[in-house]
């Protein structure tokens, strides 16, 4: 999202060119006020050739299949961030040493959000829990990794499915 207003006096920002970009400059302040990606992380529980997926129960993307994840909190690793959204969206709980490192990237801008995304991947052998709907998840099903683009997906989905199945499963 692009900020109107200066979030430490609430000037209205203007444009300013610096370090060769349009950015934001609050003229009271005399500052820049940056925009960054929004780091986010995710896991992918495998299982053979399929993953466990969710499917969105809130905007944006309602609806959409996806990989459990999201908003990293303060001071939060991105593996211990990525199993607690685990936990939260599926019951399924995973230790965070477990986690194997897929990917970070900057993901697809999706709704005006640009997010980077810490990609992971867990052997269903090293989690508890049976999968349940949680927070945000409309349902959880078991997912093989080559059909996840056959329904409503986030644009990343299918590629980390096949990358966490290459990884780990198969
Ligand atoms: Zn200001």
């Amino acid at each position: 999202m692009i900020p109107a207003y200066c979030d430490q006096c609430g000037t209205e920002l203007v444009e300013r060119r610096v370090e060769s970009r349009d950015r934001k400059w609050c003229p009271d302040c005399e500052r820049v006020v940056f925009q960054n990606a929004v780091p986010t992380a995710g896991v992918a529980v495998v299982d053979g050739d399929r993953v466990l997926l969710v499917e969105r129960a809130v905007p944006p993307g309602e609806g959409d299949w996806t990989i459990p994840g999201g908003h990293l909190e303060v001071e939060e690793e991105p593996r211990v961030g990525a199993a607690r959204e685990l936990e939260e969206e599926t019951g399924v709980s995973a230790p965070p040493e477990a986690l194997t490192l897929l990917e970070a990237r900057q993901l697809e801008t999706f709704a005006g959000k640009h997010v980077v995304s810490t990609g992971y991947a867990v052997d269903v052998a090293d989690t508890t829990g049976e999968p349940t709907a949680g927070s945000d998840a409309a349902a959880v099903e078991w997912v093989a990794h080559d059909e996840v683009a056959a329904r409503p997906h986030r644009p990343h989905a299918p590629r980390r499915a096949t990358a966490a199945v290459r990884e780990l499963g198969e």
